[in-house]
């Protein structure tokens, strides 16, 4: 048998792709062929480890050692990112996942439940908007038609993303064959902040025990397009003036809200010209919070700036909230035999969405992460250390270990 692959080793084996030029980093959106590579990829690693592939109505991977479900312990992340991401949000676990395997067969180990590795798809929503995209329509929290009637950038819908990738925009949606095979889900993902580093000893590796509530909400000012430079100021409806409004009021809400999170990451003028006053802007406001109804009370404080500033500048305002998901608790049981296991590794909180987030909801679920040195994430500079990966694959190994080695 061959030593088992690290993870440092797999990932630097799709290191080229999808790296973006302009913004540094990756770019790797759900049904883009870059995504494709990245899926061809995992196929065949699984393949090389013996593991029997395929690909749900969704779009999503899995990789079955031994026969599928029922009960089955399921583990993997994804593999897209934001636009110009890191290295190892998302592919840290799927590669973790992998090399995990490895070290269990080195182990001897059989798997007395079936064991299977996924990859989610669009977990970012960096293409069509809505995040975790692959495991909201498995579990049916996201409604089919709304998810086919869904645009990238450049205006294609996900109906026919997904059917120029080969897949049939008909079968979209809740998945319960699939789901009712997963007896549980651990995802190891890198650690989007900086808690585990600011520990004592900083230890490696830790588990979730929640992810706060988060939305998106998509704001559509309209005023008048006019010349920059011949239109007096009484002559103007500037629709940037709401949106500037609404980015201050976004920094303003947090304000005694210590935990709660207000951005606005990504803002599009219409037309977008340097002597233009915009006929329109959009832009997109991430909201997150201990509680849905706190998010929902920031979301509420900066409309209604927005609104303000509309009105005194004459523009017309409309919000759509794209997603949400209320706050996630992970489940206690599996949380704590977890830490246990682990020889007592620290239980931390995190703000960040994930697709184990939508999974909890219907299957108990866990989350491993991997200490982040500096904290950075959806950044090109987003680390983890060569030493703290293999310690997380092992860490999943162990858990692997345990949860399919005995009976649920
Ligand atoms: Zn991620």
């Amino acid at each position: 048998m061959t030593a088992p692959a690290t993870v440092t080793g797999l990932l630097g084996e799709i290191a080229d792709v999808g790296r973006d030029a302009k913004r540094g980093g990756y770019s790797r959106h759900g049904f883009s062929p870059v995504e494709s590579t990245l899926r061809d990829w995992f196929a065949e690693q699984a393949a090389r480890r013996g593991l029997d592939v395929s690909t749900d109505r969704n779009g999503n991977q899995w990789a079955w050692w031994g026969r599928p479900g029922p009960d089955a312990v399921l583990t993997g992340s994804h593999l897209d990112s934001v636009p110009g991401g890191g290295a190892f949000d998302g592919p840290l676990g799927v590669a973790s996942a992998l090399a995990a395997v490895d070290r269990l067969r080195a182990g001897g180990f059989s798997p007395r439940r079936p064991l299977a590795l996924v990859v989610f798809t669009e977990e970012e929503g960096g293409r069509f908007g809505v995040p975790c995209l692959g495991s909201r329509l498995m579990s049916g929290s996201l409604d089919a038609d709304a998810a086919r009637r869904l645009t990238d950038r450049d205006g294609v819908t996900l109906a026919s993303a997904v059917a120029a990738a080969g897949l049939d925009p008909a079968h979209l949606g809740e998945d319960a064959e699939a789901l009712a095979g997963v007896g549980c889900f651990v995802e190891l993902h890198v650690e989007q902040g900086r808690l585990l580093d600011r520990l004592p000893g900083t230890p490696p590796v830790a588990v979730a025990s929640s992810i706060l509530a988060h939305g998106r909400w998509r704001f559509t000012v309209t005023g008048t397009g006019n010349h920059a430079g011949t239109t007096e100021v009484a002559d103007r409806r500037d629709p940037m003036l709401p949106a500037a409004a609404a980015v201050l009021a976004a920094r303003r809400a947090l304000g005694g809200r210590a935990e709660a999170r207000a951005t606005v990451g990504r803002l599009e003028p219409t037309p977008g010209g340097t002597n233009v006053i915009a006929s329109s802007v959009d832009f997109w406001l991430d909201a997150r919070a201990p509680l849905g109804s706190d998010t929902r009370a920031v979301v509420e404080e900066i409309t209604e700036a927005a609104r303000a500033a509309a009105v005194e500048e004459g523009c017309a305002l409309a919000v759509r909230q794209e997603s949400f998901g209320d706050t996630v608790l992970f489940d206690a049981g599996l949380r704590d035999r977890l830490a246990a296991e682990l020889g007592g590794v620290p239980v931390l909180p995190t703000g960040a969405g994930h697709d184990a987030g939508i999974l909890a909801a219907r299957v108990p679920t866990a989350m491993l992460f991997v200490r982040n040195p500096t904290g950075i994430s959806h950044a090109p500079a987003e680390h983890a250390e060569p030493a703290d990966c293999e310690t997380g694959a092992q860490a999943l190994a162990t858990v692997l270990e345990s949860l399919a080695g005995s009976p649920s």
